[in-house]
This record gives C-alpha cells, sequence and structure tokens, in this order.
C-alpha cells in the first residue's frame, strides 16, 4: 500500500471508529457488531503501525493509553471555573427563581440538572479537536490530566464540527462499576467520586483506561465556531458535537410556558420535565427522592438561568456565579477532629496513613480511624492533625473524611515521613504511594507471615498474630518457610504455650501440606498475583510451579497475557516476582517442606487422557455442540491443554466454527493447526472421560 493510499484508509477507519464509539457509548444505539468493529479497530492500528507517522493525537487507537509518566503539571483555566452557591432546602432554591424574575424585566427560566457526584473535568477543544483535560484544581488552576481523560470513550477526542469550547463536565464511575471495581482493591475507596477523582490522578494512562470512567458534559464556553443564547441551546450543541449530556433535564418559569416558546422544546425532549415555579417545587422534592434509584450518584441538583444574556447581567460574585445555585443533599456525615495520623507498613511495604479521630457516631456506627490512603489523597483534602473534619460513611462502606471543615491553628498539610516508622530507611515513592524499599523491614516481614497464614491462604489455624510476634521475637522467624523448619517443641519453655497449643500448631502446619497448588501460588504473596490471577494461571493449564518458572525465565509476557482476564501490566510483574531470588528460594524451600507445587488437571484426576497435553489451543466461531463455546474449552482443559483467547506464535491449534473472523488468518499465519467441530468431536472420542460412578 501506498503512503497516500495509507492515509486515506487510516482517515476512513477513523472516522468509521469514531462514528460508532459516538453510537455505541454515547447513544446507546450501536449499528457495527463488537466484531466488527475490533476489525476495523485491527486494521487501524497495523496501518497506523506501518505508517506511524500517519497517526493523528486523536486516534481512536489512542484510546488504550500509555504507561509513560506523566508529572501532572498544573495549567491555568481559561474560563471561570467557580464552584456554586449552596442551599440545603428546596424551598431556598425557588425563593432564589422568584427573586430573579422579580428583579427581571423579561420573563426568565431555570433549568434543573442533577449535581453528578463525581470528579469535576474542564475539557479544551481547539477548532474541534481535545487539546487539553484539565482539572477544576482551585478554580484557577488544575491539573493537566490529558493522557488520562483521553480513555475515556464518552468523550470525543474530535468534535463533530471545528468549533472551540471549553466544556465543563463531571467525570464519574456508574455505581455497578464502582462495585465491581471496588470489591477487587486492596484498600477499597470510599464512594464513587473518590474512585473517579484517584483514576483520574494515576500517572500511567493505562491505568485509566482500565476503569471504565464516564462524563456528563453541562457547561460550554465557545470562543469560536457558535452562538447559542441559552443554556438549553449550549446543551442541545454539546449533545451534537458528539458529548454525552443528561437527559434528565428540567425547565421552569413563572407560568411555565414561557410565552409559548417552550412548545417545541416540549417536543424535542420528552424526556425532561417542564412547568411553573410550583412544578419546580415538586420536581426538586421528587428527584432528592428517587436519587437512590438512579445508576450513579448524584449529591444534589443545580439550577441555572437558562438566558445566556441574563447570566451577564447577573454576573458573579467574588466566589460564585450569581445565574446558578446548587441544591446539597446532605449526606450522612459526622464532624469531629483529627487526632493524629498514624503510619502503617503492609506487607508489600507500602505506607498507608490513618486518620485517629476522636469517635463519632455516624449512621448507626463509630467512627474512630479512617484511611487517608495516600499523600495525595491528604493533599486533595488539604488535611493535618487538628483539622476538623467532615467524615462519612457512605453505603455500607469504609470510612471516608469528606472534606476539612476548619483548619487547625498552623494551616499546614501533613506530610508523610522521611523514613518508615519500623525500621528508619528512607521512603521511596511508586505512583501515588510511599513505599519502605527494606525488605526485611520488620513490619514488611510481619505482614507477610500473616498473609500467608491468613484465612484465604494457607489458612492455618492457631497461628495468630500474638504467636506470629512470638516467633518473629524470640525466634527471629523470618519467611513463611521458617514456619516449616521451626521445632515448635521449644515454644513450651515459654509462658502461654501448653502442649495442647503446641500439638494444634503442629496439626495446623501439617494441614496446610494439603492446600492445592492454587493457593500455594497465591500465599506466596506476590504483586499482582492473588487469588484471581492464580486461579486463572492454574486453569489455563499453568498447573505446575515450575512451568511459571520457566515462562518467568523466558519474561515470555505473551505467554500470560493471552490469557482472559490478565493483563499486559500482571503478567510482567507476576514474572518479574517469580525471577527474584528470595522468592526462587522461598518456594524450593517450601517445596522441600512438602507443599504443593503441582496440581493436577480436573480431567486427569477423573482419569481422561492427556491428548493434549503441551498444546495451547484457541477457539473461534461457534458451534452445534459447544454452546457456549467455553464448554469446548473445557473438553481441552480436561485432557491437558492450554486455552488463550488470541492467537498468537505459541498457539499450536485453533478450533474452528461457523464464522471465525480474523483469527483463522492469524493462525494460518503462524502455522496453527486448524482443527473443525467435526474433527474435534473425533479427537474428544478417541479419548474419552470415563464415566463417574454417581
Ligand atoms: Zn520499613
Amino acid at each position: 500500500m501506498t503512503r497516500k493510499e495509507a492515509a486515506r484508509e487510516i482517515k476512513r477507519l477513523s472516522e468509521l471508529l469514531r462514528r460508532h464509539e459516538h453510537e455505541y457509548y454515547v447513544l446507546a444505539a450501536p449499528t457495527l457488531s463488537d466484531r466488527e468493529y475490533d476489525a476495523l479497530y485491527d486494521q487501524l492500528a497495523s496501518l497506523e503501525r506501518d505508517f506511524p507517522d500517519l497517526r493523528t493525537p486523536d486516534s481512536p487507537t489512542a484510546r488504550v493509553g500509555s504507561d509513560l509518566s506523566s508529572e501532572l503539571p498544573e495549567v491555568e483555566h481559561t474560563i471561570p471555573v467557580l464552584s456554586l452557591d449552596k442551599a440545603y432546602a428546596h424551598e431556598e432554591i425557588v425563593a432564589w427563581a422568584r427573586k430573579i424574575q422579580g428583579s427581571s424585566g423579561a420573563e426568565v427560566s431555570f433549568t434543573v440538572e442533577e449535581k453528578i457526584d463525581g470528579s469535576s473535568m474542564v475539557l479544551y477543544y481547539e477548532k474541534g479537536v481535545l487539546v487539553r483535560g484539565v482539572t477544576r484544581g482551585n478554580g484557577l488552576k488544575g491539573n493537566d490530566v490529558t493522557a488520562n481523560v483521553k480513555t475515556i470513550r464518552t468523550i470525543p477526542l474530535r468534535l463533530a464540527r471545528a468549533v472551540s469550547v471549553a466544556v465543563r463536565g463531571e467525570v464519574f464511575l456508574p455505581i455497578d462499576e464502582f462495585a465491581r471495581i471496588n470489591s477487587s482493591m486492596e484498600i477499597p475507596y470510599a464512594n464513587p467520586r473518590n474512585l473517579a477523582a484517584g483514576t483520574l490522578r494515576r500517572v500511567r494512562s493505562s491505568d485509566v483506561a482500565a476503569v471504565p470512567l464516564t462524563i456528563f458534559a453541562y457547561e460550554g464556553f465557545f470562543t469560536g465556531g457558535a452562538d447559542p443564547k441559552s443554556h438549553v441551546e449550549v446543551l442541545s450543541l454539546l449533545e451534537e458535537l458528539g458529548l454525552r449530556v443528561s437527559t434528565r433535564i428540567g425547565l421552569f418559569s413563572a407560568d411555565g410556558e414561557l410565552g409559548g416558546k417552550l412548545s417545541s422544546l416540549r417536543e424535542r425532549h420528552p424526556e425532561w420535565t417542564f412547568g411553573d415555579f410550583d412544578a419546580m417545587v415538586r420536581y426538586l422534592g421528587a428527584q432528592r427522592e428517587t436519587r437512590r434509584a438512579l445508576p450513579y450518584e448524584i449529591d444534589g441538583l443545580v439550577a441555572k438561568v437558562n438566558e445566556l444574556d441574563r447570566r451577564e447581567l447577573l454576573g458573579y460574585t467574588g466566589h460564585h456565579p450569581r445565574w446558578a445555585i446548587a441544591y446539597k443533599f446532605e449526606a450522612p456525615e459526622g464532624v469531629t477532629v483529627v487526632q493524629g495520623i498514624d503510619v502503617q507498613v503492609g506487607r508489600t511495604g507500602r505506607i498507608t496513613p490513618v486518620a485517629r479521630v476522636r469517635p463519632v457516631a455516624v449512621g448507626g456506627t463509630t467512627i474512630s480511624n479512617v484511611t487517608l490512603h495516600n499523600q495525595d489523597y491528604i493533599n486533595m483534602l488539604d488535611l493535618a492533625i487538628g483539622d476538623s473534619v467532615a467524615v462519612s460513611r457512605r453505603g455500607d462502606v469504609i470510612p471516608a473524611v469528606e472534606r476539612v471543615i476548619e483548619k487547625n491553628d498552623t494551616n499546614s498539610t501533613w506530610r508523610m515521613p522521611d523514613r518508615c516508622p519500623a525500621c528508619e530507611s528512607g521512603l521511596v515513592v511508586v505512583g501515588a504511594h510511599h513505599f519502605c524499599p527494606n525488605r526485611d523491614c520488620p513490619a514488611q516481614v510481619r505482614g507477610r507471615l500473616l498473609f500467608f497464614v491468613g484465612r484465604g491462604q494457607m489458612d492455618i489455624e492457631n497461628l495468630g498474630p500474638e504467636t506470629i510476634d512470638v516467633l518473629m521475637e524470640r525466634e527471629s522467624l523470618r519467611a513463611p518457610a521458617d514456619l516449616y523448619a521451626f521445632d515448635y517443641g521449644k515454644l513450651a519453655e515459654l509462658p502461654g504455650f501448653g502442649e495442647k497449643k503446641i500439638s494444634l500448631i503442629r496439626a495446623g502446619i501439617e494441614k496446610s501440606k494439603a492446600q492445592p497448588f492454587r493457593v500455594v501460588l497465591q500465599s506466596l504473596g506476590l504483586a499482582e498475583l492473588g487469588q484471581k490471577v492464580a486461579e486463572l494461571l492454574v486453569d489455563s493449564g499453568y498447573r505446575s510451579i515450575d512451568e511459571l518458572l520457566a515462562l518467568a525465565d523466558a519474561g515470555s509476557v505473551e505467554a500470560l497475557t493471552v490469557i482472559p482476564g490478565i493483563g499486559e501490566k500482571t503478567a510482567q510483574t507476576v514474572l518479574e516476582g517469580l525471577r527474584r531470588p528470595d522468592v526462587r528460594e522461598q518456594i524450593e524451600r517450601l517445596r522441600a517442606a512438602g507443599l504443593s507445587f503441582v496440581e493436577e488437571a480436573r480431567g486427569e484426576a477423573a482419569g481422561a487422557e492427556q491428548i493434549f497435553k503441551g498444546q495451547t489451543w484457541c477457539v473461534t466461531g461457534s458451534f452445534e455442540r459447544f454452546t457456549p463455546r467455553e464448554l469446548a474449552m473445557e473438553e481441552v482443559k480436561r485432557r491437558g491443554g492450554k486455552v488463550v483467547a488470541s492467537v498468537s506464535g505459541k498457539t499450536t491449534h485453533l478450533l474452528a466454527g461457523e464464522g471465525g473472523g480474523s483469527k483463522l488468518e492469524k493462525a494460518r499465519a503462524v502455522g496453527a493447526r486448524i482443527v473443525s467441530e467435526e474433527e474435534f468431536l473425533l479427537m474428544l472420542a478417541r479419548a474419552p472421560e470415563p464415566k463417574r460412578e454417581d
């Protein structure tokens, strides 16, 4: 293909993909199937690889993010990014509207929009292209998070028209996504807002791309290409340009008709609510009551003057626009004082600051400790010891500091200590977190031992924190393997260790040797190698530590990333962990102690002949006998084969059903054997699984 042809093709594919993304993510009405989309995407990505200089910064492939680190520089806002005046009763909102109407000659209308509880964002578009995404910051300056913002699929990288506009919006995470992501986090976030804000501040945009953030745009400041007269027009324009705008909007005026001007809007927006000021009172009250049923969190409503010329006349106070007001719903909160900030050292060395607060009752429970996550989080709150703070417990999750109500006398912000409180090592910063780099740090050693024996890992009964502390202090136990080499009889000399207790500990140690390989694997406590990843590895056919160690030595990241659910970062981190000499030593010592480092295939245990051993299978298309097609993959696994999600150089077989697409070509290219359903059934018939006794 010539360069010119490539340029034309890249343009065509980009436009197609962009249109589809808009249909899919914004309109929720896709016209392409996922498979068609993926095929177009792959074509574009491969053209861009061949002609890298033709890749545009707003290419749909830019969505996947990069691992480049950014320092989140500060930039000045070019539009007013003020906060809103607040009211806590809906009567105040209507009184505010009546007052503005009263002081105005012409009729004024008011929009009421949901105040999404997310992270406020300003998107700067120049001639239709997204040039900058900036957090609200202090209103004058915010953090440049452009790379992160580009991973949010509902934010167009290019608008439908070449207008220049600064768009304000709220970036947020839907409640169900929050629940899903938060449940797998080592330190769960208190609420979707904190997770959204925290994600936007991540240094690696690929981490951001993994979180399905979305946006509602709610304000546009046009500097070229459009001249709207009302807020309602602004919203329509934003929508036409490709931005996501909420459809839950109310429009009210004194007589509810605005001199007949509303009838066309009523037709265009049947989903909106229209009416007079009495209807506005009802609307505010109803919205407040029904907010729990929304798929996202809102913390209030915002009423705004609709007519932009009227807004100009009203202007601004020093802090707020006079043409808008927020109606805040109160969250269950308590006010207390930060009495101290403790620094905890986790088993990975991660330092977590925890605020000790004067105990306060919130939503039926008493809060006395509140995690502060990391220094960034504390900076965001501008928090210090002695500050008065609002703490909350939203839903049934862990308590959080919502905001500082009054600073302490010194008006300072708490700083992370330079040294580890447990071992005095100088702390290092990785991403948003501080770490103690000393793997022999007593706090980390203790954390690792407790993790290893804990529930969900080796689950060794009768080895609680007190016993671990004794073993560390008196007997210098350091590593999990030491637990298996120790002569527990020696404990009889110590107070509190009777014969019965010692025999129970011994029994627990013995019993742990029967834990399956997958449990042993995740008990090693390696980064990214938790329960889920351990299961994925073993179920994908990596049923012995030696296979994994060989992968680590070879650095075969791709062998792991083809497993559905394992991303590149996870694969790299896991293999790095398995290459560490201290980890190798632990593994060998634990193996010598009799722990399981091999797991039989499920089918092997049932007696199925391992005819697919050493083979790597991928599947494409649909089947007559295997619906869903995972059933076919189960048969492969039972007979000793590995199963992967995409074809790579390591793939030996492709099971191809009806309508297999690009995988077929790829399989041919890498020389994998292509197996039809019929042929596959014959293979299975040659190695039947014996009927179970039951
Ligand atoms: Zn330390």
